[in-house]
């Protein structure tokens, strides 16, 4: 990957060296890199004390990293071992935070992509949160509840002593839902004897979770798209959205495209994608999905109006808005043709960098509306640190409230990477935006706080 990645301005060309040679076998890592240095480079340019405290040499090496044996024992009796991660990339503005993701491949480069995202991200939700993410290469797909149960508690008899409300705050992301952190919060509680509310976002809401919290990604990221359009004048009604996965993020972004007048036409898993022209049935899916944890051609077996096409990506579905939603690098150049052929106008990234980097181009020189993940995805981490407020306040917010104050955080992000992105000469490029925004913000408070 990173041998195909584009030089980068000499402002910043040589921190990327050190990086790819630092780190040589981690390509999302130094995909994630490429991207934010490349857009930021005037912003390094317009403040010399950047350079001068060194803050890009010092933001691409994660303050501290944790690789740790998990142990468990599975229903036939015999021992597993798994991997556990987590990458604590940056606490200059608040506690680490981010998600726990397991999904078979997970691996240290990909807990580093996603860790030197979510710097970005948190920072962009101006919510005082810092940047990390975790997880393990365990697959809880195909596993009894028990085996997900014993995995999580010994995943957590490592990472406890690395966490607190003030420390380091995880929540979930691929593979890790209510299920699993009900799993780790517990074990947490029971090591340390701390009811210690603020230590794990997600929570289930009748025990300290915020409302709001599971939709907010889903949700946060079609608020988003309607940002966009509004400073066209334009809204989402009438509009055909295009979704990939079936998870949390793709299952509240159909919901939220629905209640905005929009009609979502697919869904997909790792095992190809449904398309619907009737509009994807919502319980349908969620039944397959979230209750029987099946696979997508059962809503096409059951449905009469969908067809099932295995082994692709939905990128060839004519829309107007896509939302990929799975996973990272799940539209290349050829899915960004067909996208753009087709008339997409806007692409909303839910989940984490699923867009390659030439895909991104393509969509930017098409005059395609591309909004980066670290933007569009911000709602759930956002929502995350609610949850936090409302665990400190021992408070518990209502769920339009707590809606209300999603939408208005959504919309200062949009607002912060729509001026950014003015401010450096590159307007309506919400990658530049988002990432010399949240930069910005991150590189002040480190200028701030001294070399540590
Ligand atoms: N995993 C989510 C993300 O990628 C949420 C993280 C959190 O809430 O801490 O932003």
């Amino acid at each position: 990957m990173s041998e195909t990645l584009p030089p980068l301005p000499a402002s910043v060309a040589s921190v990327f060296e050190t990086v790819r040679a630092r780190n040589p076998h981690e390509p999302e890592f130094q995909q994630a890199v490429h991207e934010v240095l490349d857009s930021i480079a005037p912003v390094i340019e317009a403040n010399p004390e950047f350079a001068e405290a060194g803050i890009l040499e010092r933001t691409v090496e994660p303050e501290r990293q944790i690789m740790f044996r998990v142990p468990w024992v599975d229903d036939a009796g015999h021992l597993q071992v798994n991997r556990g991660y987590r990458v604590q990339f940056s606490s200059v503005l608040g506690p680490y935070k981010g998600g726990l993701r397991f999904h078979p491949s997970v691996n240290l480069s990909i807990i580093k992509f996603l860790g030197f995202e979510q710097i970005f991200k948190n920072a962009l939700t101006g919510q005082g949160i810092g940047g990390a993410k975790g997880g393990s290469d365990f697959d809880p797909h195909g596993r009894s509840r028990g085996e997900v149960m014993r995995f999580c508690q010994s995943f957590m008899n490592e990472l406890y002593r690395h966490l607190g409300e003030h420390t380091d705050v995880p929540a979930g992301d691929i593979g890790v839902g209510a299920r699993e952190i009900g799993f780790l919060f517990g074990q947490y509680r029971k090591i340390t004897n701390r009811h210690e509310s603020g230590m794990f976002t997600g929570k289930g809401v009748q025990w300290g979770g915020a409302e709001v919290r599971t939709e907010a990604t889903g949700y946060g990221a079609v608020f988003f798209a309607q940002e966009m359009l509004a400073v066209r004048g334009e809204d989402m009604s009438g509009l055909r959205v295009g979704v990939s996965g079936s998870g949390n993020v793709a299952i509240y972004a159909i919901e939220k495209a629905y209640q905005l007048g929009a009609l979502p036409v697919t869904a997909s898993d790792s095992s190809g994608y449904v398309v619907d022209d009737a509009g994807i049935d919502l319980d349908l899916l969620r039944r397959i999905k979230e209750v029987e944890r099946g696979r997508i051609a059962e809503y096409a077996a059951a449905r009469t109006s969908a067809r099932f096409v295995e082994g692709e990506r939905p990128w060839s579905v004519p829309v107007d808005v896509a939302v990929p939603s799975a996973t990272q690098n799940e539209i290349d150049a050829d899915d960004a043709a067909a996208l753009i052929g087709n008339g997409v106008r806007i692409v909303v990234e839910g989940a984490n960098m699923p867009t390659l980097p030439d895909a991104v181009a393509a969509f930017q020189s098409s005059d395609v509306l591309f909004a980066p993940g670290k933007a569009a995805n911000a709602g759930g981490v956002a929502t995350s640190a609610l949850e936090m407020s409302q665990n400190a306040a021992r408070q518990r917010w209502t769920f339009t409230d707590s809606e209300d104050k999603l939408r208005a955080i959504m919309r200062d992000v949009h607002d912060a990477a729509f001026a950014a992105a003015e401010r450096y000469g590159r307007p309506g490029d919400y990658v530049v935006g988002a990432n010399s925004a949240g930069f910005e913000r991150v590189a002040h408070a480190m200028v701030a706080q001294g070399i540590i």
